[in-house]
């Protein structure tokens, strides 16, 4: 075993579902999003779990998604939050996933897909309140959409936006969303239609800072793995641990160079960590001379390029560290820390990047649970 693993803990998604539940109360629905593999953390692990704590549905970006859900044996409703094509309207149908419209097109070959099936397609319409993405333009909600969407043949379980910025400190888009969206809802009672079961439109951040935004569900994805919703967001657990193994330790003297283009070279004797880690596994080489990686507890930079397979850390003088050594590369050690935020900001991303991009060549290994979320 290489010893580069991802270690996953249910019991943190557990705590923060149980954080959402808390904010949301008893009466709104619980989506925890699953899409993208669970954000990195593993779809059907995440969604087992995250089921048995308590989500009312699943969010996925794809049919393809759902369908491995439901071959797992998850049977609570999910969604399709992306688009689907006619094939993926196949599948949807044919496991009873809802799939989500918002253009004319697909709609079209969701109808004759589910035609030809002889079965009811389930459609939440997705309205573009802002996000300049995608959605059904407000004006076209009760003109057009209505009266498809209470024809006999289909059924209309959701109405769904999506916010830009609910994470932003500035709530005034969010309120305009917001408004345009309760306007679509005043449009369609007053047209006598009768509104669907399940209105939904706030992520993450929008259901612990906007309760105007929960309406009778909420789609948790971001702080169901414990990374911060917005910044400064606290008592959620980061779900992922990332560790890896020190391959070797060697001794440089001042003006040798490590790793590829010598782009960090010595100004005084050091000892050099080789980690089993590389931008093919996620380690993106945009970390190179900025990540810092936790061994025996302490922070030790990240020192010359990442390369696919490898890095390299400087050993601070006072540490002794021999190959075989644990280093954590996101996670805690002892009081010591590399949080999701601070990896994504050396890599001038987002942690939404970084847990997505943590690659299939890392096993995740799952603890078991305690039982204590
Ligand atoms: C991914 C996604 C979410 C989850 O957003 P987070 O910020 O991760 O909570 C919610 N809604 C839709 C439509 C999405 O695609």
């Amino acid at each position: 075993m290489r010893g580069t693993n991802a270690i996953i803990d249910l019991d943190a998604i557990g705590h923060n579902l149980k954080v959402f539940r808390g904010v949301v109360g008893p009466a709104v629905a619980l989506m925890a999003v699953v899409k993208a593999g669970a954000y990195g953390h593993g779809a059907i692990e995440v969604a087992r779990a995250a089921v048995g704590y308590g989500a009312d549905w699943l969010g996925v970006a794809t049919a393809e998604e759902g369908t491995e859900l439901r071959m797992a044996g998850i049977e609570v409703p999910i969604l399709v939050l992306g688009a689907s094509n006619a094939d993926q309207v196949r599948l949807a149908l044919a496991q009873e996933i809802d799939v989500t419209v918002f253009e004319r097109f697909s709609w079209e070959a969701i109808k004759s897909e589910a035609h030809r099936q002889g079965i009811k397609p389930r459609v939440h319409l997705k309205v573009d309140t802002g996000m300049g993405r995608v959605g059904v333009h407000p004006s076209e909600v009760v003109s057009y959409w209505i009266p498809q969407l209470t024809r006999g043949d289909v059924i209309w379980p959701g109405l769904m936006s999506h916010l830009a910025e609910s994470d932003a400190d500035d709530p005034a888009f969010t309120r305009r969303q917001l408004t345009r969206f309760l306007d679509v809802i005043e449009q369609i009672r007053l047209s006598g239609t009768p509104l669907p079961p399940t209105i939904h439109l706030a992520n993450s951040a929008a259901a612990l800072r906007y309760p105007g935004t929960h309406f009778n569900l909420v789609r948790i994805g971001i702080g169901l793995y414990g990374a911060e919703p917005y910044p400064g967001a606290t008592g959620l657990k980061p779900a992922m641990r990332l560790e890896s193994r020190v391959t070797m330790v060697k001794r440089l003297e001042p003006g040798d160079s490590v790793g590829y283009g010598r782009t960090y070279v010595l100004d005084k004797p050091a000892s050099i960590a080789t980690v089993a880690v590389g931008y093919a596994d996620g380690y993106r080489r945009a970390l190179s001379n900025r990540a810092f990686v936790l061994i025996r507890g302490r922070r030790c930079p990240v020192v010359g390029r990442i390369s696919m397979d490898q890095a390299t850390v400087q050993v601070p003088d006072d540490l002794a560290v021999q190959a075989g050594d644990r280093v954590i590369l996101l996670g805690c050690d002892g009081d010591a820390k590399v949080a999701v935020e601070e990896w994504a900001e050396w890599a001038g991303t987002i942690s939404y990047e970084v847990l997505t991009g943590i690659s299939p060549r890392v096993p995740r290994r799952y603890l078991a649970s305690r039982g204590d979320a």
